[in-house]
């Protein structure tokens, strides 16, 4: 297993403490990561910084010629990337192979592309005697950190943008998933020049905080907790540093009477359970119509019911652990809450699993109301809850009454209500009949606490530019 860091372009032993990364289905370690000591981050972050004036220069098209070579390398080591991915955070090997390593390429992909043809306000002479021209120029150094649910494509999401638009990256993966992060350091090591992407590994305090603090950091992009997110607010409020934030997300699922509640079923057991429910986008706040609440609950749960958990590499293992026995505890705590009130019944799961890993039931939280905690707060775990609305407007009412605007969902087969729904939705995304489907080419991200950074889409590109005026005495 590689586990050395990236630094201006050599892979080097950490020089700090050791952290162990588990495998989460077995509890049992998996590596043993040096995290980056203080020198080794300013070394790092000193390399990007040296970097920066020839990446920043070098035309988009070399760049983007890099940006394919990465992709084509990650996509032929497809299968060893999903192996480690899957080993790492517990999720099923399929998973990781056919849905994110495909993905995770196209966004290496897209990015090369979109460099070439940035859009923008058109030169002219706006004032006679004078030419005026919008650039985007790079930023700079860029701190890029990820967190532990999608630790590979969660690199790709921050390192697509800030390398085609010309910024020089030090990529932070969280200490809990470093193990792609850092078998794509050797592949980086090879493509790019020396500086222009590093890698550090080691925890939030001792090197995420330090890299942020950073002087020569000009940008911070983070995916992870809002609590982490204001931190990261506080740490860059000196510098007065430009920051990229994609927090966490309680998306609520409205539910029309006159919605195809197979097709819901169907959607919400994917799209609530996926990676174990630990995805920001997850399909986890239902609010159902009143004629169609009974029958939802119903076959939802016996749906639910039938998510085959187990190890990476069982047959057709739909669902793995959690990531972490505290993520596990965190997720029974909310269930055992919400079991204590008097209306709430635990139609399936609701239960840890025995044994050495993380492991929590799918679970189905019905009779849950708009002001219990289970349906305020992020479980970023396998359980959904169920609440009876009664009409429109208290539906939508009760989606946007959240600290969150990441994303949402509206089912009904009535198209111009749905689209009537979505446009007074706050939230960064209204999927239609669906849920969770994301594209390259669409911008991802929220509002209010969910934060305000768009990954994905030639609105990423823009957020990791500045917009520059230049103008010429004719
Ligand atoms: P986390 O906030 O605990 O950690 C995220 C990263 O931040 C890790 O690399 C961690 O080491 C680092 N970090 C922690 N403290 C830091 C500090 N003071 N300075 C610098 N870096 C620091 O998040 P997590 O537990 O890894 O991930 C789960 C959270 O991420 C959930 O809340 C989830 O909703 C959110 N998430 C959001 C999106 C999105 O697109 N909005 C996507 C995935 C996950």
């Amino acid at each position: 297993m590689q586990t050395k860091l990236l630094i201006n372009g050599k892979l080097v032993a950490g020089e700090g403490r050791v952290e162990e990364v588990l495998n989460p289905a077995t509890g049992k370690v998996l590596a043993k990561v040096p995290e980056a000591s203080r020198a080794q981050i300013n070394a790092a972050v000193n390399a990007a910084d040296a970097a920066f004036d020839g990446w920043s220069r070098t035309p988009p098209k070399d760049r983007a010629t890099l940006l394919l070579k990465l992709a084509d390398r990650i996509e032929s080591d497809g299968a060893a990337f999903a192996k480690i991915e899957s080993q790492n955070c517990g999720k099923p090997y399929p998973a990781a192979l056919n849905d994110e390593i495909p993905a995770i390429a196209d966004v290496f992909r897209f990015f090369a592309g979109a460099c070439r043809s940035m859009p923008g306000v058109v030169a002219g002479e706006y004032l006679a005697g004078f030419t005026s021209m919008i650039r985007r120029d790079p930023i700079g150094v860029v701190a890029s950190i990820a967190p532990w649910n999608y630790p590979l494509m969660m690199a790709a999401w921050k390192l697509g943008p800030a390398l085609a638009a010309g910024n020089c990256c030090v990529l932070k993966p969280s200490e809990q998933t470093p193990l792609t992060a850092l078998k794509l350091a050797e592949l980086l090591a090879e493509i790019f020049p020396p500086g222009v992407v590093n890698v550090v590994c080691g925890r939030g305090a001792s090197v995420g905080a330090p890299l942020t603090k950073h002087p020569k950091v000009r940008m911070i992009s983070l995916t992870g907790d809002v609590a982490t997110g204001g931190k990261i607010l506080g740490q860059s409020a000196d510098g007065i540093k430009r920051t990229h934030l994609e927090l966490g997300g309680k998306a609520p699922v409205i539910v029309f009477d006159d919605a195809d509640i197979e097709s819901v079923v169907s959607g919400v057991r994917t799209f609530g359970y996926y990676n174990a429910g630990q995805d920001c986008t997850a399909a986890c706040r239902l609010y159902a119509g009143a004629k169609v609440y009974d029958r939802l609950v119903a076959d939802l749960s016996s749906a639910v019911g039938t998510i085959k958990t187990g190890l990476q590499t069982a047959d057709g293992v739909e669902m793995g652990p959690l990531i972490s026995a505290g993520q596990r505890d965190r997720v029974a705590g909310f269930v055992a809450r919400a079991k204590k009130q008097k209306h709430i019944e635990i139609t399936t799961g609701g239960r840890a699993g025995s044994g050495g890993g993380f492991f929590y039931e799918p679970t189905v939280v019905a009779g849950a109301r708009q002001s219990d905690e289970i349906v305020r707060r992020e479980v970023f775990g396998p359980v959904v809850s169920v609440t009876r609305f009664k009409d429109t407007e208290q539906a939508i009412a009760w989606a946007n009454d959240s600290d969150y605007g990441l994303a949402s969902s509206v089912w009904t087969q009535d198209v111009g209500k749905a689209l009537q729904v979505a446009s007074r939705l706050q939230y960064g995304c209204t999927w239609i009949n669906t849920h969770f489907m994301l594209v390259s080419e669409m911008p991802h991200g929220g509002l209010k606490r969910s934060g305000y950074g768009k990954d994905l889409s030639v609105y990423a590109l823009e957020d990791y530019t500045v917009v520059r005026h230049v103008m010429a005495k004719l």
